[in-house]
């Protein structure tokens, strides 16, 4: 049994850790069009859109791989994503940017299970699936009426364009689906795990138009992981890019205008430089604490069983339990690749509020799985615990659409999902937006 922890840590700002005399001995790595700091998908997505547009970038990658905060690990012939992630494939911009069959994506059950006095529940969504309007409509997870409500939040959030949606008046997720009319048990049993688990957080303080916005692309595509673990995303980004494109382990430690200082010491410059790094890094190379955010953590636990018997491939959340665990899932009844033949692999993410030791955090997790799947349970090893205090960006207020450009500086440039949603989609969309600006401003010059 493998039990280790990971902890993705911000990367630090280390120019001042580097001498000067060696900073001005090292080399000058030349002049780019374009300077993207991050590799993660916002610096990819907007690389691939420049490439498109037939300008050649530099993407500046600090650590040994891209994808930033989409990763994976194999280990032991187990996929383990760090931290369990989803694509949900209506997302505009992996329309645009993904080739969804070469990913393989395979698909979860639409819908949850939810565990309501001691059993699993189906909620189901009787869109895609209507033979099972009639487990939906007497799930006891909230009346006949918030069946009712749901309906109309679906038809209110897919109304219009995303752009529209962003721009709604807005309040926190919990006010909103108050003033929808939802029950206290809809709300806690499944808004409360369902909403905590995609922003990692459960107060649901998040922006009802983040709520609209995860809420009509549920509705509106599938939920999906690559059948090589959710890093074949980047890395489809990537291999779009022509060869060189990419420098990884070279992590920016000072931006002086356009030029930019890299933890060895050289130094590049460029026409445009975009900074698609996490927001507390971005905050300290733009010198602009306004840009940093907090963070949501999470804590992913992998357990491997021998093959499991419950055939569920949708995702369960917790529902009335007082727990640890918000959400669970058997990835490889999902994504059979995940895990080797004979095997299952089970992803069990808990509750942010968890700050046990891990110790204590898996023997209590063990203990709600056991109430849930019973004995067989005793057979199921964990693999690998990932703790990640930074998750999300907390973004309680509202997701604006904002401009690239940074203010005051002509040809600098913010993306990343601190800058728009806390999503892939965000992610994707604001090296987008990105793109597109340089795109105008080189040909307005
Ligand atoms: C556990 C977890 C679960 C999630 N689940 C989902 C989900 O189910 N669905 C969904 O849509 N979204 C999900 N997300 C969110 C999604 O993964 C992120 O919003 C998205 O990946 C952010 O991309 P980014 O490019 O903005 O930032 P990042 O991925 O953080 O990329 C920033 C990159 O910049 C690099 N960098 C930082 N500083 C420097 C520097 N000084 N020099 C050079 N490089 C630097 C970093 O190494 C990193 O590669 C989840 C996130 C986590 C952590």
């Amino acid at each position: 049994m493998i039990a280790a922890q990971l902890q993705l840590p911000l990367i630090p700002t280390l120019h001042t850790l580097i001498p000067k005399q060696t900073r001005k001995s090292l080399s000058n790595e030349g002049h780019h069009e374009v300077i993207i700091i991050g590799g993660g998908l916002a610096g990819l997505s907007c690389a691939v859109q420049l490439a498109k547009a037939g300008v050649g970038s530099k993407v500046l990658e600090a650590t040994d791989r891209v994808g930033g905060r989409v990763r994976s690990d194999v280990i032991n012939g187990f996929t383990l994503d760090v931290g369990f992630q989803v694509l949900l494939t209506a997302y505009p911009s992996c329309q645009q940017l993904l080739d969804y069959p070469a990913l393989r994506l395979r698909y979860f059950d639409p819908g949850a299970l939810i565990r309501h006095s001691g059993r699993f529940t189906e909620l189901s969504d009787p869109w895609r699936k209507p033979v099972k309007i009639w487990t939906t409509a007497t799930n006891p997870v909230g009346s006949l009426a918030d069946k009712f409500r749901i309906w109309r939040l679906r038809r209110n959030t897919c109304r219009g364009t995303l752009t529209e949606l962003y721009t709604r008046p807005h309040t926190t997720s919990e006010q909103y689906l108050r003033d929808f009319g939802f029950s206290d048990r809809m709300v806690d049993q499944f808004f409360r795990p369902f909403i905590g688990g995609v922003f990692l957080d459960e107060s649901l303080s998040v922006s009802s138009r983040m709520l609209e916005f995860v809420f009509r692309m549920f509705s509106q595509g599938g939920i999906a992981v690559p059948a090589d673990g959710m890093a074949a995303i980047p890395r489809q980004l990537a291999e779009q890019l022509p060869r060189g494109s990419i420098s990884l382990q070279s992590s920016a430690v000072q931006l002086d205008g356009n030029n930019i200082t890299l933890a060895n010491g050289n130094s590049l410059s460029g026409d445009h430089v975009v900074i698609a790094t996490e927001s507390n890094a971005a905050a300290r190379l733009l010198e602009l604490p306004q840009v940093q955010t907090n963070w949501n953590q999470t804590t992913t636990l992998y357990y491997s069983s021998p093959m499991c018997n419950e055939r569920y491939k949708s995702l369960i959340l917790r529902g009335d339990e007082n727990g640890p665990i918000q959400t669970a899932t058997i990835i490889s009844n999902v994504a059979a690749e995940y895990a080797p033949e004979q095997k299952s692999l089970i992803s069990v993410s808990l509750s942010p509020s968890e700050d046990k030791s891990s110790h204590e955090m898996e023997k209590h997790a063990k203990q709600q799985l056991t109430s849930w799947f019973g004995d067989q349970v005793n057979q199921w090893e964990l693999v690998q615990t990932y703790k990640i205090p930074y998750g999300l960006p907390k973004m309680d207020i509202d997701p604006v659409i904002r401009s690239p450009e940074v203010d005051g500086r002509e040809t600098t440039y913010l993306c990343g999902d601190h800058f728009q949603t806390p999503s892939i989609e965000g992610a994707m969309d604001s090296g987008l937006r990105a793109a597109t600006a340089i795109l105008a401003k080189r040909a307005s010059t």
